[in-house]
């Protein structure tokens, strides 16, 4: 199967922008009537309910994840608690937890948005899902569990950890498909081999659809050679259903945003004004049918651009082109912006370098110092005539090439940073 959603994946684009602006302008008014924080903020700032043209959405008072903190848990209801059948929360170790809920609607709508993310990448009956995102309160483990469900692939349940268990189910049940954080799918290419099986030989790993966090073309390579798959970006977050925002179509240009359901903006994050198509901003998003949260203008703390070109696939939906990590991840050093994942990028190229890496980031002092540990590969290690000071030197000049500034670079044996099974954490902030 090409579309999960033909019509809706193909509709042209002015039919899509009519039926937005009438799903927009229902669901504005019903946020309006149903959810006392939109009726002040509308009425303080002087903003009608009513729209006219899809554009008046700029309008229209932000949301941001404090408004979630502040109605925790159930402020922002539009419906009756009777009528929630699911509820999800973020983990909330620092601060109160953003609370998601759901009605049966709202989760009918996710997993077919998930469903299209599986259709698009290929995926169908014949496919058993190895899905190793954790199941709980987290979306992972859920959003990817009933999408692939929906287009008839099998699941395996597996959750996150133990990866000797993933690597053996994942042969005898003959995986097609694995769904995991990019980081974590980069360990496993690592620990597949130790373990005894060969990646390719062994496994049956076609497909794979990643997400969660943002990662490199370098990560994506690493993984698809070493599988012999072909790797899937998702875009998602909780607070707008979960994963399955957008996804990938074969042509991997971009992805593909489930316009009918989520509106995509992309806006200056310092002044709030709309940029135009390949311009770098924020993404903001409205939920075009939800139900129990009919969030308005959601603010990610994503940074990225679209594309609204018509695709090779037949898509006729905007396209997310790049995801640059949260604006909370950008690190500001010597007035540089740099994104963690330009890092990795530097450090995947460099063969001498294994896949793990943590970035130091030492703000005690007037200028923020930067500091990269990272692991040489077991072969270089292993090697007695290996000279690591030059290695050393080329990581830092290449560090420098791409980012413009200095850093200390730290060689590491193989196997001396630590390991995730879900969100690798590769931002340390020396001074906490
Ligand atoms: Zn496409």
């Amino acid at each position: 199967m090409k579309y999960w959603n033909e019509e809706m994946e193909t509709l042209p684009r002015e039919r899509m922008r009519e039926l937005q602006f009438d799903r927009l302008s229902k669901q504005v008014r019903y946020a309006y009537d149903k959810v006392p924080m939109y009726k002040r903020r509308f009425d303080e700032a002087g903003v009608s309910p009513d729209i006219t043209h899809l554009e008046d959405i700029q309008n229209l008072p932000y949301t941001v994840k404090d408004d979630l903190r502040d109605h925790y848990p159930y402020g922002i209801l539009a419906r009756p608690m009777s009528e929630v059948v699911r509820i999800h929360a973020s983990s909330g170790t620092t601060g109160k937890a953003t609370v998601v809920t759901y009605t049966r609607h709202d989760l009918d709508t996710w997993t077919n948005m998930m469903a299209r993310n599986f259709t698009a990448a290929g995926v169908g009956r014949e496919d058993v899902v190895h899905n190793a995102y954790g199941y709980g309160l987290f979306t992972g483990g859920l959003g990817f569990h009933y999408g692939a469900e929906r287009v008839g692939a099998k699941v395996l349940p597996v959750s996150a950890g133990n990866t000797k268990r993933q690597l053996k189910m994942m042969k005898d049940m003959g995986s097609t498909v694995l769904c995991c954080t990019p980081s974590y799918a980069v360990y496993l290419t690592e620990v597949a081999p130790k373990e005894g099986y060969d990646p390719r030989e062994d496994l049956n790993l076609k497909v794979g659809l990643f997400g969660a966090e943002a990662w490199s073309e370098e990560a994506r390579r690493t993984i698809e050679e070493t599988f012999g798959l072909k790797a899937y970006d998702t875009y998602g977050l909780s607070e707008i259903y979960g994963p399955g925002v957008g996804g990938e179509c074969e042509h991997q240009k971009g992805l593909h945003i489930w316009e009918d359901e989520v509106m995509i903006e992309i806006v200056d994050p310092d002044t709030g004004k709309w940029l135009e198509p390949g311009e770098l901003g924020e993404i903001v998003l409205t939920m075009l049918g939800r139900e129990t949260m009919p969030l308005l203008r959601y603010r990610t703390k994503d940074l990225g651009w679209v594309s609204v070109e018509e695709c090779e696939c037949g898509r006729t939906s905007t396209r997310l082109m790049e995801i640059r990590g949260r604006s909370d991840d950008m690190l500001i050093i010597g007035g540089v912006n740099i994104f963690p994942s330009q890092i990795e990028s530097v450090l995947y190229d460099i063969p001498e370098l294994g896949d793990q890496y943590q970035i130091l980031v030492d703000r005690s002092k007037a200028l923020t110092r930067l500091g990269v540990q990272v692991e040489v590969t077991p072969e270089f290690a292993a090697d007695g005539n290996a000279d690591w000071d030059k290695l050393n030197g080329r990581v830092q000049e290449s560090l420098r090439a791409t980012l413009a500034i200095g850093a200390r670079v730290e060689l590491m044996d193989p196997e001396a940073l630590p390991r995730y099974e879900g969100k690798a954490v590769r931002v340390i902030d020396v001074n906490k």
